[in-house]
């Protein structure tokens, strides 16, 4: 099937396509509506569920897009196809398997075109204990400034030390030092937040009242902008626990990355949305990963991310510069071309596929 049409142009088509596909579907739709934010156009923002299948099967299989707020596109274009999809909807009915998709899992971010949600905090490091201490993050510390200078573009003798810290510490460290997640610097990149977010409380409740009290749960959470254009790193979500990495690696093939191990393009982070399984659902087996899509190359994505948070950091840019930092956060985090959602969409069917079937053979065994 085509799946270009099931992608859309902003979160306000998006959500619209998910809700008139589930709908269609005959779906069980619900949401959350955030409390005290709006979209870009002023639109309400929600976290969208559907589902499908047996609700009271003892496996369910959940789709999350939108983590990363404007990583969405692919997410939400994704799962709105695969409600389109006659083959994958008879393969859950078979497999006496529950489906559910949230739409849009940071809808703040969908809509702004930014990473991050309202609090300027990445969802994907949002998900660790504030009661105790915060993961330190003292290689971060040594760059925040050079990473988001005053200005922008960033002054060359900044750019300059900032070349020069890379070439003493190298990429790795550099990526690690950027993305692993810091909680020290609130106007930061990749801060991990303060408190639970809003987005953090929803997606708990749905976990205990969707996924609690079933025996196994499997999870895919779609994101963009690491690894080779249209190409999907299955990288393994949840603890370092050698049995959970290997059934990850049964259902979906020996290609599963870990960060844990260093064969991912991702590096090591703290505070994934799947931890919240095992406090949510305790009983309940899961085996989670990350569906990661390549778009450009890493210096790209970084540097756009740099000017997005520059940007959050400075309302007071002009318009036309503010208008030209969003566009490059979309385009770059979103490749809109036939062949890449072709290509998006038949490595997220088939991941589908692969978990249904591994859902319905547990089952089978048990
Ligand atoms: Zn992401």
């Amino acid at each position: 099937m085509n799946a270009s049409p099931h992608f859309a142009q902003t979160y306000a088509e998006a959500r619209d396509k998910f809700l008139a596909a589930g709908a269609d579907r005959g779906a069980r739709m619900f949401r959350d509506v955030h409390p005290s934010e709006r979209g870009v156009q002023g639109e309400e923002l929600s976290i969208d569920g559907a589902k499908i299948g047996d609700d009271n099967a003892p496996a369910l299989l959940l789709l999350t897009s939108g983590t990363h707020g404007v990583e969405g596109f692919c997410g939400s274009g994704c799962q709105v196809a695969l409600l389109h999809d006659d083959a994958f909807l008879a393969a859950v009915e078979r497999a006496d398997v529950c489906v559910l998709m949230l739409h849009a899992l940071n809808p703040y971010g969908f809509s702004h075109l930014q990473r991050t949600n309202e609090d300027n905090a990445d969802l994907n490091r949002n998900f660790v204990d504030f009661s105790s201490p915060l993961p330190p993050s003292p290689a971060y510390a040594e760059i925040h400034g050079l990473l988001l200078p005053a200005a922008w573009p960033p002054p060359q003798d900044s750019e300059t030390k900032l070349g020069a810290w890379i070439k003493a510490r190298g990429d790795r460290a550099f990526q690690a030092a950027v993305s692993g997640g810091q909680y020290a610097f609130p106007d930061g990149m990749f801060y991990g937040g303060s408190h639970p977010s809003w987005s953090n409380a929803c997606l708990r409740a749905v976990l205990r009242t969707q996924a609690s009290s079933r025996q196994r749960l499997g999870w895919i959470d779609f994101h963009t902008g690491l690894g080779p254009r249209g190409h999907g790193e299955k990288i393994y979500s949840g603890r370092d626990d050698p049995a959970d990495i290997g059934r990850a690696k049964t259902w979906w093939g020996s290609e599963v990355t870990s960060f844990f191990d260093g064969s991912s393009t991702s590096a090591r982070v703290s505070g994934v949305i799947s931890a919240a399984a095992y406090t949510e659902c305790p009983r309940t087996e899961m085996t989670a990963m990350a569906l990661e899509y390549g778009t450009y190359p890493l210096e790209q994505t970084l540097q756009a991310l740099r000017a997005g948070h520059w940007l959050h950091n400075h309302p007071e840019a002009p318009a036309k510069q503010r208008e030209e930092i969003k566009r490059a956060l979309r385009d770059t985090f979103y490749v809109d071309a036939d062949d890449w959602k072709a290509m998006v969409y038949e490595q997220a069917r088939d991941a589908c596929l692969q978990a249904i079937a591994q859902l319905a053979t547990e089952r089978a065994s048990n």
